[in-house]
């Protein structure tokens, strides 16, 4: 009873009430019934900043200025009226700040029950509210992450899991709760995976790495996970929090861009750049191992008909079957790969010994031998393949592709449908070609050309009636260079528009000056080449140059050959006409050699027929090219054009042209091709 006793001792209100005051967590006041304070207490004093001597007796609108004072002594009322306890939730604004209370009002009774005023207690709840709301917001972000979230207890049993888990799982909340998240797995890892994933959490409190998993559906995918142990404060795990993101479309995103930057998107063979570097890995290999590698360029041949006629989806189709048909050549390590266009290559990284290339390059044309059906229809088409060997031909990607691109324009200059291997003399042949492609720009700065002129006699008459213009080349130390050694270089290089305007304007000077002093109805021959006669301002640079030498378009003929015509035949016809409506005339050069039909020779808008010199060559009464002449000199009579007979060399042939009809001829017999003043002397003779 001792502690009775001791509360005995201190049973008078007064003792306990003061010390009840002093050590309450929270702010005590009492209020008279006028409102006045009577006594608050220490916390009470420290909260609201003030002292008890500066409240007792004043209003609680005298010490404060709260917005809803009114409301505050309102309440007060209400305690004394109603003799009852008011709890509510109050939000006071203390220096600035939104504080939060639990408000309690009781009525403060005399011991005879009387009210004689008003007893609060104040109880801070802002920091509970706070980690409320707080609370709840952490939970909201975890229920919406993306991430899956898991939480389990120490024994790894799940305690719960948020959506994007029941999402990314394909399982139900509710047939997870209690379970091991190891329902979950792939099998794809083994035991000792997960041993040393455990061990390292337990020893480090967390993991994180890459897991592969399976769906409810059985799907397989992977995931980064990282796994957290909630620790106490003795350090030991009451639980651990799992997190992670499905990467499977991060992993088919990575994989669809390798696909697209490496492989070629219609025949799903490597492209260009991972050929590249496959040969690149391939020669440091083959270095190390020392061992040959070659490399094989492969251009389809006339591919481009194909594409022309039959369309590009045709085209397109017709690539992916080839590309098929290629992959099942060549081994395993070797690379087949398509560069762009009708353009592959193929990388044979390990070879015993150069010549066998030429197995897998014939291979690779014999794959194409069996016609391809697309759309009803039979197609043939072949290949030619350029080879360069590692080490002989180069040692760097750069270098070995280069080769074997000049081995493949050889294939192509000998018939197509062939392989041919890099040589050394290849490359001197294309050095020598640079060179005078170099030279030749020089030429035509330095007026190093010149025109000799071949005239055209006319048989009725024997007087000369034109004259063909034929270019020359003058080099200072190789002399005299014919235009069969740089007219085909021109022509590739595009040289030879500016210097086929320097014929055009040199052929128009000359003659112009012999038309006006000899024979007004002169005509001088211009050879065009193929590049020429496509190019657009052709017609226009023509106008030009006949109006500065004020010549006729009757004094002109444009010589083109065959061949050029019949290359686009639509376009050729086409530009044929334009040249008409402008009157100047055309000639077809090099007759018989270009296949054309019939058919299209009467379309032609042509003025002249030149039969080629080898018809004329070996021209004896009863052989075939007699018969040939014959036919093709009646022909020009039936549609009305001119012939001219070029290369006539003997007397023998000028007489049996003679006696079939033929309108002109042009050839040695009469004059070889002179330079101008040598055949301005002849014409003034035989005009
Ligand atoms: P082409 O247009 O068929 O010219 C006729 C060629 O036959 C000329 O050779 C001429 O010298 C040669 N020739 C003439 N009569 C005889 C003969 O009786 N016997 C023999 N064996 N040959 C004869 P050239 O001047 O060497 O020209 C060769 C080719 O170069 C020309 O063939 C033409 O295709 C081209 N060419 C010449 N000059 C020019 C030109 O100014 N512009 C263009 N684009 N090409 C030209
Ligand atoms: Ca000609
Ligand atoms: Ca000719």
């Amino acid at each position: 009873m001792k502690s009775l006793d001791c509360f005995e001792s201190f049973n008078t209100n007064a003792v306990l009430f003061d010390s009840v005051l002093k050590h309450s967590p929270s702010c005590l006041a009492f209020k008279n019934l006028s409102g006045q304070f009577v006594r608050v207490n220490a916390k009470f004093c420290h909260v609201f900043g003030v002292t008890e001597q500066e409240i007792v007796g004043k209003l609680e609108s005298d010490v404060f200025q709260l917005n809803d004072s009114v409301a505050f002594a309102e309440a007060d009322r209400a305690v004394i009226k109603q003799v009852k306890v008011f709890e509510t939730e109050v939000d006071i604004s203390i220096n600035g700040i939104q504080r939060t209370f639990i408000q309690v009002k009781f009525p403060w009774l005399t011991p005879q029950q009387e009210v004689c005023g008003v007893g609060c207690v104040l109880t801070e709840t802002t920091r509970v509210k706070w980690l409320e709301k707080n609370y709840g917001l952490a939970q909201k972000v975890i229920e919406n992450a993306t991430e899956a979230v898991v939480f389990t207890d120490a024994k790894g049993l799940i305690i719960d899991v948020n959506n994007a888990y029941q999402t990314i799982t394909g399982y139900q909340r509710k047939e997870l709760i209690g379970k091991n998240p190891n329902v979950l797995k792939s099998g794809r890892h083994d035991r000792s995976f997960y041993q040393a994933m455990w061990g390292e959490i337990k020893a480090q409190g967390h993991w994180s790495g890459e897991v592969w998993d399976r769906r409810k559906n059985g799907e397989i995918y992977p995931k980064w996970l990282m796994i957290n142990a909630m620790l106490d404060e003795e350090g030991v795990a009451t639980g651990y929090v799992g997190l992670f993101s499905d990467l499977s479309e991060q992993k088919e995103a990575e994989e669809k861009l390798e696909e697209l930057s490496f492989y070629d998107p219609l025949t799903h063979l490597p492209n260009r750049i991972l050929f590249h570097d496959r040969l690149s890995v391939g020669l440091s290999i083959a270095k190390r191992e020392k061992h040959p590698l070659a490399v094989l360029l492969l251009d389809l041949d006339r591919f481009k008909i194909v594409n022309d006629s039959l369309g590009h989806n045709v085209g397109d189709e017709l690539l992916e079957l080839i590309a098929k048909r290629f992959v099942t050549l060549g081994r395993e390590s070797d690379t087949v790969a398509r560069l762009g266009g009708d353009e592959f290559a193929v990388l044979l990284p390990e070879l015993s010994n150069a010549e066998d290339a030429s197995v897998v390059a014939q291979n690779f044309i014999d794959v194409l031998l069996e016609p391809f059906c697309l759309s009803g229809q039979s197609i043939n088409i072949s290949v030619s393949i350029g080879v360069s060997i590692f080490p002989s031909d180069g040692a760097d990607v750069d270098g070995l592709i280069k080769r074997a691109e000049l081995a493949l324009y050889k294939a192509k200059e000998q018939g197509r449908n062939t392989y041919h291997y890099f040589s050394q003399e290849l490359q001197d042949a294309v050095f020598e070609q640079l060179e005078m492609e170099d030279e030749m720009r020089h030429a035509i700065l330095n007026q190093q050309f010149t025109l000799f002129y071949q005239p055209k006699i006319s048989l009725k008459t024997n007087k000369i009636t034109g004259m063909e213009a034929l270019v020359r080349w003058i080099h200072p130390e190789k002399g005299l260079i014919p235009p069969d050694k740089f007219i085909p270089l021109a022509e590739e290089s595009g040289l030879i528009i500016p210097l086929g305007e320097w014929i055009l304007q040199e052929a128009c000077r000359a003659t112009a000056e012999w038309v006006k002093k000899y024979d007004e109805n002169l005509v001088v021959a211009v050879n065009l080449s193929a590049r020429q006669f496509k190019s657009e301002d052709l017609l226009k640079t023509i106008q030009n140059t006949l109006d500065t030498f004020q010549l006729d378009p009757k004094n002109i003929e444009l010589e083109i050959t065959e061949s050029c015509v019949m290359e686009n035949v639509e376009n050729a016809l086409q530009t044929m006409k334009d040249f008409r409506k402008s009157r100047l005339r055309l000639a077809i050069d090099d007759f018989g050699t270009g296949y054309s039909s019939l058919g299209y020779l009467k379309q032609f808008p042509m003025n002249t027929l030149k039969i080629d010199r080898s018809f004329i060559m070996d021209l004896t009464p009863d052989s075939d090219d007699a018969a040939i002449v014959e036919v093709v000199i009646l022909l020009a009579k039936k549609l009305g054009l001119d012939v001219v007979a070029e290369g006539v060399e003997t007397d023998a042939q000028l007489a049996f042209l003679r006696a079939q009809g033929c309108q002109y001829v042009q050839g040695y017999l009469l004059s070889r091709p002179l330079p101008a003043d040598e055949f301005e002397a002849f014409l003034k003779d035989n005009i």
